[in-house]
């Protein structure tokens, strides 16, 4: 990972000045980068399909047609929507006719490292990787900010490929987060691992301790205010992306805290078994089996992951939640 070093002083955005650059989808990333483009002075095209992320794009006063008009003769094709459905989406970009020497940008390298999609020869491609959700790529740009994003030249037709990344991520921001360069496929397999691997060790972690506690007789509502609704984890994690996470762990958390994690980590914890979990998560990245069942959930209209997500939402966890922020008046 290297990070680019930018003149904001002498970046200009001259080389993007007479580009059709048309964003695929208005959604979560799509609307953000879209309205900061626009506010950099560029003229973005949205293609999305007919839904209310239309609408929103209408309300925005942005130009928007559906996906064949919006890549018709795009210069550079900004691919702002879920990794399932870009490779059928992709066929409708193909029928719309963009230029010969199309740039395609990706946020998320999935559908480039699974060979989900077949550019044509003559296309380039990018990758622009933001580290957060559209809505603070928006308040970062409205406050001067920005966030950070991974970015990658992937493969180059034009000769321009870099140069139109850098001054496209300079527009919506990221260069003043910190621009990253990192191999599309290292941002692909980290990212897919992390929302594998340690997200649900997370998530169901505090699914385990609350029905755990909650059988052993404890309170559910003093179980979730320790778990996370006090927002105590949320803080430290916060303060560790800045100063560390052990650091952060050291200075701000007792004795007994420190003493508890030490002991647990060196006699208690399944780490044999982590490191087992870790192997395989990586091993059906790599070997293309967790495309493959997200492309069949994909084309079944995400039925088991909705029935899960259901679950969850009946569960007693969240609705134990609902009342503990009721009697919290949860003022943060
Ligand atoms: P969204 O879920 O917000 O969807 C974006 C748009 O795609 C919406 O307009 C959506 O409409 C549309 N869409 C959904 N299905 C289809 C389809 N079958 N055909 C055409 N359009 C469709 O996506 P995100 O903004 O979250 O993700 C876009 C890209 O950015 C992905 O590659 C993702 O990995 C990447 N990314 C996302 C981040 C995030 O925080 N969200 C962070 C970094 C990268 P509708 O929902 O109405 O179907």
């Amino acid at each position: 990972m290297k990070k680019i070093e930018i003149d904001h002083s002498t970046l200009s955005l001259e080389n993007l000045k007479n580009k059709k650059i048309t964003l695929i989808g208005y959604g979560i990333q799509g609307r953000a980068q879209a309205l900061n483009l626009r506010d950099s002075g560029l003229n973005p095209y949205i293609g999305n399909i007919s839904d209310h992320y239309y609408d929103d794009a209408v309300s925005d006063n942005m130009p928007i047609s559906n996906i064949e008009e919006a890549s018709k003769d795009a210069d550079i094709i900004m691919l702002l929507i879920p990794d399932q459905s870009q490779p059928e989406t992709f066929q409708k970009i193909l029928k719309g006719k963009p230029s010969q020497n199309c740039l395609i940008i990706v946020a998320h390298g999935y559908s480039i490292y699974h060979s989900n999609i077949s550019m044509p020869e003559t296309f380039s491609i990018g990758m622009l990787a933001p580290r957060m959700p559209g809505a603070p790529i928006r308040d970062a740009y409205l406050q001067g900010t920005g966030i950070p994003a991974f970015f990658d030249v992937v493969k180059d037709k034009s000769g321009n490929t870099r140069d139109e990344l850098i001054s496209l991520a300079h527009a919506i921001g990221f260069t003043k987060g910190g621009l990253f360069e990192v191999p599309l496929t290292e941002e692909t397999e980290i990212d897919l691992f992390i929302e594998q691997f340690y997200l649900p060790l997370v998530i169901h972690s505090a699914r385990i301790a609350h029905d755990f506690l909650t059988e052993e007789g404890l309170n559910s509502s003093t179980v979730l205010m320790e778990l996370f609704a006090s927002g105590e984890i949320g803080e430290l994690l916060t303060r560790a992306s800045k100063n560390g996470l052990y650091e952060t762990w050291m200075n701000h958390a007792s004795p007994t805290c420190r003493f508890g994690i030490k002991r647990a980590v060196e006699n208690k914890m399944p780490s044999d078994s982590i490191k087992e979990f870790a192997k395989n998560v990586l091993l059906e990245i790599r070997n293309g089996s967790f495309n493959k069942d997200l492309t069949k959930e994909g084309h079944n209209g995400y039925t088991n992951l909705l029935k899960f997500e259901k679950n969850n939402i009946d569960s007693s966890f969240t609705k134990n939640f609902e009342k503990t922020k009721k009697m919290d008046n949860f003022n943060r």
